[in-house]
């Protein structure tokens, strides 16, 4: 495998000999339920809390129990899907494995005029599906899982996405912003709740179309591959101090999902819009976040534990001490979401997403938030 290709040079990934394909075991929530190191009763109460009998609400503000019912609600419909087959056949949907629940499609592909055609096609249905933000790259292994996890082994297992569908569909659905900004609480959960549940709508129904049109198509969200690398390479954004994706759309208040296809589709051109150089000078993440798992520095290779990726020089942040936090106080945490400057609301006003690809209008919008943002 090569670890350095062409197009870190349009994405400013700095990749060494020591990189390897990180394993989804070394994953912090999948070490919580093999590691000593990681393991507490506070982990398996702060997963077991996210079912309402278990919630341990209490009378902080936004930890009650109306707080816990909304948070807990919203991860529901994700749920049910990552539970199909999670007994039957080891596969926890959307987290360690594809998702499955599709039907079979058309038996021969629509014959599209050209990829541009194709891609314009695919990012009007993605629209009427109300995806936040879409973006194409081409197939790269090097951010393919090594392996997924087994939750009933506690080991790695062979990773199933084919290596014959050449391109990538990343998709970004926002997370409330007013929901956001009530961390830390447990009502503050309920965003990425209903973010993954928005990403898992929008990812089976355009796995579907996408099948539907005589293509294969497999849809991911948190499992197989890391997401925030192929979203760069789609020209979703730039990577962030608290190594989170930073949009111009939404700052880094998303959740991301992929779908791996043989449809033609055109690539988009990673861009850069000056995360990295504000970056450089504003640490309010690294200030705010409570157990200090956001480094102070200068991007590095250092790789904290296993539950990091190695040889990638990068902002990289201690997953022990962030998850720790999280189980500590019950809820997950998102106020390096809340306090980053690139997710104020000045950024509701830039297009929304996918009609970037429609013309002029959109590039002055686009224009407008950077001035904003600057
Ligand atoms: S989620 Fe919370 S604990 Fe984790 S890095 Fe962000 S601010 Fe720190
Ligand atoms: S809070 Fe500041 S340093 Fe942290 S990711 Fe956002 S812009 Fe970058």
């Amino acid at each position: 495998m090569t670890c350095k290709k062409p197009i870190d040079k349009k994405t400013g990934f700095d990749i060494s000999e020591a990189f390897s394909r990180f394993d989804q075991r070394n994953e912090i929530y999948c070490r919580s339920e093999w590691d000593e190191e990681i393991k507490s009763k506070k982990a398996t109460a702060f997963f077991g809390g996210h079912y309402m009998p278990n919630a341990r609400a209490r009378k902080a503000d936004g930890f009650g129990q109306k707080d816990y019912a909304l948070r807990n609600a919203t991860w529901h419909v994700t749920n049910v899907l990552r539970d199909l087959r999670r007994k039957s056949d080891d596969r926890k949907e959307g987290f360690f494995d594809t998702f499955t629940a599709q039907d079979d499609g058309w038996p021969e592909p629509y014959d599209f005029s050209s990829p541009a055609e194709a891609t314009g096609n695919l990012r009007r249905a993605a629209v009427s599906m109300g995806v936040g933000l879409l973006g194409v790259c081409e197939y790269d292994e090097r951010w393919i899982y090594s392996a997924r996890y087994s939750e009933r082994a506690q080991e790695s297992k062979p990773v199933d996405i084919p290596e014959d569908l050449p391109y990538v569909i990343v998709i970004g659905e926002p997370m409330d912003i007013d929901l956001t900004a009530t961390v830390p609480s447990a009502l503050s959960g309920s965003a990425t709740g209903m973010g993954y549940t928005h990403d898992t709508v929008v990812l089976l129904t355009l796995t579907q179309y996408i099948r539907n049109l005589g293509y294969r198509a497999v849809s991911s969200m948190n499992d197989s591959a890391l997401p925030i690398p192929l979203a760069v390479q789609a020209g979703l954004g730039e990577v962030g101090r608290h190594s989170l994706l930073i949009t111009e759309e939404y700052g880094p208040r998303l959740r991301l999902g992929k779908i791996f296809t043989d449809m033609p589709l055109l690539i988009d051109q990673p861009k850069r819009f000056g995360v990295r150089e504000f970056c450089d000078v504003c640490q309010r993440c690294s200030s705010a976040c409570p157990p200090k798992a956001i480094p102070t520095g200068e991007p590095s290779r250092t790789a904290y534990s296993i539950s990091n990726l190695n040889g990638v020089k990068k902002w990289t942040t201690f997953a022990e001490k962030c998850f720790r936090f999280w189980a500590g106080q019950n809820s997950d945490c998102s106020i390096c979401i809340r306090v980053c400057p690139l997710q104020s609301r000045l950024q509701q006003m830039v297009q929304p997403p996918v009609a970037k690809s429609c013309g002029n209008e959109v590039a002055q919008c686009h224009a407008a938030g950077r001035h904003l943002l600057q």
